[in-house]
């Protein structure tokens, strides 16, 4: 006869020890410059691996989870989104903000990323996919930024650079085709680490934050009398991997357009919710606060620069820019909506014609969903000219780095894209290459978008890190 409590006893037994492995939970290196884990408060339940799996599908094809290999984790912070005790979060910066908002001998700077106004009145009791730049701009003020820009004005500079050099690629053979943007950099740390063959794919053009990092660093600062050491620049962002990619020196330039060790063009990362976190610690009534507005010099960029955040809006920006080099003329109203590469399909594509030529596209929204497409550019099968890639679900809106008030699912990240995406429509400029800013730096200072001074400044290399890791 069966022995049913024994039965029991026995599966409590195995499920606890499932629990206990630590196998099931992701890997955090401890020099990770992205994520932090709490071991006292790990309860061992293994959904940060599930997300991992859910979001990446990197523990399908690769070996993510060795302690002691080289950190192989690619930063996006999905995990930290599922671990529901908070022992599973973003490496803190805002300490060292806060300590350098109390030094006065230095230009204290902050730019703020599209995807957080759409996030961060969330962590304050507000409705999901509120837009909210002004409470956000004044509360940055109060915590003591001298001046507060927006990213968007760096967005436009990458749509800029990459719209110009996808038709160059096009147009000239300039480089190899697909061309994968390049503005995600978990996307790209996962290129190096495991796919390098498809480097010379990857867009030349730096992330918004990095150019606006670069620009703030050279042009602000010598319009402002100072060197680049002596000022401070924040980003705010959705993305925990931003934490990584600041630590890449090719990235920062600031030097008479060089690396000077020590010297970053942009110091430190916050997540939104570190944001949140800081504005509730120092006391500032988030709820009350009257709308501020960005500094003059780098404001709210095109509607182009907003869509940023959302899954195909990278590309959409970029396809107005390349339609106006190539005819001269403004885009449609087609080309300013283009309901194809929108929305949260894993794979999106499109053909677009500009002026006869026909340029066939692919947005890939989660990183687990492009295995397939790299396959064939490696195969060389794949026929599509430019290729978005964001590893978070639903782009840099649905970020590691955004609130957890509740599971982040799809009717969320839907609200805040459709924030965005209504922001665009209400501007009167909608492409990069309209917004007064762009025109005056690339007048005053980079002389044209791939020009010398912008090839210096706005444009970066990768490297095959494909050694790092161990293949499953
Ligand atoms: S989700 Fe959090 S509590 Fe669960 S295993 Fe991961 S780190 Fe531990
Ligand atoms: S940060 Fe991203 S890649 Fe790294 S363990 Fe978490 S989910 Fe996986
Ligand atoms: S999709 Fe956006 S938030 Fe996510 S890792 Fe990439 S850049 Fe960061």
């Amino acid at each position: 006869m069966v022995d049913l409590k024994k039965l029991k006893q026995e599966k409590l037994k195995q499920s606890l020890k499932k629990k206990l492995d630590s196998n099931v939970r992701v890997f955090v290196d401890e020099n990770s410059p992205c994520l932090f884990r709490d071991v006292s408060k790990c309860i061992k339940c293994g959904r940060c691996k599930e997300a991992c799996e859910m979001a990446t599908g990197l523990a399908q094809h690769y070996d993510v989870n060795k302690p002691g290999k080289p950190d192989v984790c690619i930063g996006c912070g999905q995990c930290t989104l599922s671990c529901g005790v908070d022992s599973l979060r973003e490496k803190s910066s805002y300490r060292q903000v806060l300590e350098e908002l109390n030094n006065y001998d230095k230009v204290l700077v902050v730019s703020t990323a599209p995807a957080v106004r759409v996030a961060l009145s969330e962590e304050f009791g507000f409705d999901f996919g509120k837009y909210d730049e002004g409470k956000m701009i004044t509360a940055l003020r109060m915590l003591g930024f001298d001046y507060v820009f927006d990213v968007t004005f760096g967005a436009d500079l990458t749509v800029m650079e990459e719209a110009n050099e996808l038709v160059s690629r096009i147009t000239k053979k300039a480089g190899k085709l697909p061309m994968f943007t390049s503005c995600c950099p978990s996307w790209v740390k996962f290129v190096e680490m495991f796919e390098p063959s498809i480097i010379p794919n990857l867009s030349t053009a730096k992330s918004p934050i990095a150019m606006q990092g670069s620009i703030i660093k050279t042009y602000f600062a010598r319009q402002k009398k100072k060197k680049p050491e002596d000022i401070v620049h924040v980003v705010i962002t959705p993305c925990t991997a931003k934490k990584y990619e600041i630590t890449r020196e090719e990235l920062s330039v600031s030097d008479d357009f060089g690396y000077m060790p020590g010297v970053k063009d942009v110091d430190y990362v916050l997540t939104t919710r570190e944001l949140a976190h800081l504005i509730r610690r120092q006391n500032i009534p988030y709820g009350n606060l009257y709308d501020g507005t960005f500094d003059e010099l780098f404001p709210r960029g095109s509607g182009g620069g907003v869509i940023f955040g959302s899954s195909g809006g990278v590309m959409e920006s970029a396809l107005r820019e390349a339609y106006y080099i190539l005819t001269g003329n403004m885009p449609s109203e087609n080309l300013l909506k283009l309901e194809k590469v929108r929305g949260l399909n894993g794979v999106k594509e499109d053909e677009i014609n500009i002026g006869g030529a026909i340029v066939k596209v692919a947005v890939i929204n989660g990183i687990k969903n492009a295995y397939d497409i790299i396959q064939k550019v490696k195969n060389n099968t794949c026929d599509y000219d430019f290729i978005e890639v964001m590893t978070c679900p639903g782009g840099c809106i649905g970020g590691g780095g955004q609130p957890k008030v509740k599971n982040v699912d799809d009717f969320i990240r839907k609200k805040r894209s459709d924030a965005l995406y209504s922001k665009d429509e209400s501007l009167n400029i909608r492409c990069a290459h309209n917004n007064p800013q762009i025109i005056k730096v690339y007048n005053d200072f980079l002389d044209g978008p791939l020009s010398e001074t912008s090839k210096a400044l706005l444009h970066t290399k990768y490297f095959d890190r494909s050694k790092e890791i161990k293949k499953l």
